[in-house]
């Protein structure tokens, strides 16, 4: 018989490897701070003497978002050096590393998602498409995948313990869009899958991807234009500034990143005419460094030499795993609309 779908509590209670974090700082003494310091200094270091690709990046959003953001201030008061400006600019020129690991996790999720088996079948469909109406379909098709991957890297616990570092920032502006695990980039990783192996030209899944990457960078602006006029249309900063509220009715809402439809369509639209988003951040304690942040996600997965050692332990433990996690996109896919999560 069909298993129910209960909806409260979260069956993602069952999985494993999310393990409790700590809600107060760490205590460190001076070497503690030191090593943190020295590390973060090493791969921002390494990663400028590799590459200024990051550098680049954030010459470019300086000269492009400040100006407007002191002109047209959302939040009146912010400062350009305001609190862990210089971890999410760290995050920014430690790029070239964290983008070489984030790839290799990237084909990781991409393939054992599995996107790209609906990805073969939907292929000579794909193939009956006339060429002009593909980028079309291919955009729609990228972005509504985008959007379920985002919303279960929200409501999966597992995915938000990687997604929660790019949340974790209180402050909202032109440098806010760096600060990510370098392992959150796989977001985009099922839809890239799905539409190469549906038949769609890697180029052209290249540009979804950039777009959606860059414009991403442009929605945490401390801006204060509304754009009330397109919001039917195109995702704003007024949109994504409320997906990184922390107030309880933005909460587990506005995931597109590019058109807001699918948030309309699935029932995660919020964007009050009466009210502007005001605190941002997450509920967990997460620790201002990068260092700690990046092993954040990955507290309480355990030995990563535990596959070596115990190969067939590992396959049963990886099985486990994955059916969790597929019960959980289930109970995501289903839930009701406007659903809270519990606390
Ligand atoms: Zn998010
Ligand atoms: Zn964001």
């Amino acid at each position: 018989m069909e298993e129910q779908t209960k909806f409260e509590p979260l069956p993602a209670e069952k999985v494993e490897f999310v393990a409790d974090q700590p809600d107060l700082p760490v205590k460190r003494g001076w070497i503690g701070i030191a090593i943190i310091r020295l590390l973060s200094l090493a791969i921002v270091g390494g990663a400028l003497y590799y590459s200024f690709e990051g550098l680049g990046a954030v010459f470019i959003l300086f000269i492009l978002i400040v100006p407007v953001e002191k002109l047209f201030p959302r939040h009146k008061g912010q400062r350009v050096r305001r609190p862990l400006y210089k971890l999410d600019i760290s995050y920014a020129l430690a790029s070239p590393f964290l983008n070489g690991a984030g790839l290799i996790a990237a084909v990781f999720v991409g393939v054992f998602t599995f996107a790209w088996i609906p990805g073969l079948m939907i292929r000579p469909l794909v193939a009956m498409i006339p060429s002009i109406a593909m980028p079309v379909i291919g955009f729609l098709l990228f972005d509504m995948i985008g959007y379920w991957t985002h919303r279960f890297y929200h409501e999966i616990p597992f995915c938000w313990k990687f997604h929660a570092i790019h949340h974790s920032t209180e402050h909202l502006d032109w440098a806010s869009g760096f600060r990510a695990h370098p392992f959150d980039g796989t977001l985009v990783a099922p839809a890239f899958f799905f539409l190469i192996a549906a038949g769609f030209s890697t180029e052209l899944t290249g540009l979804f991807a950039i777009i959606q990457i860059v414009l991403g960078l442009f929605l945490h602006a401390n801006v204060r234009f509304r754009l009330s006029w397109l919001h039917p249309f195109v995702g704003t900063p007024e949109m994504h500034h409320w997906h990184h509220s922390s107030e309880t009715d933005a909460i587990w809402t506005n995931y597109g990143a590019i058109i807001p439809h699918w948030d309309m369509i699935f029932g995660t639209y919020y964007m009050p005419k009466d009210k502007r988003p005001t605190k941002y951040g997450v509920d967990e304690y997460i620790e201002p460094n990068m260092i700690d942040q990046l092993r954040y996600p990955l507290v309480g997965m355990g030995n990563p030499l535990f596959i070596l050692r115990h190969p067939f332990k590992a396959i049963g433990v990886g099985f486990r795993f994955y059916r969790d996690i597929l019960k959980q996109m289930k109970w995501v896919i289903l839930r009701p609309r406007g659903m809270k999560p519990p606390n």
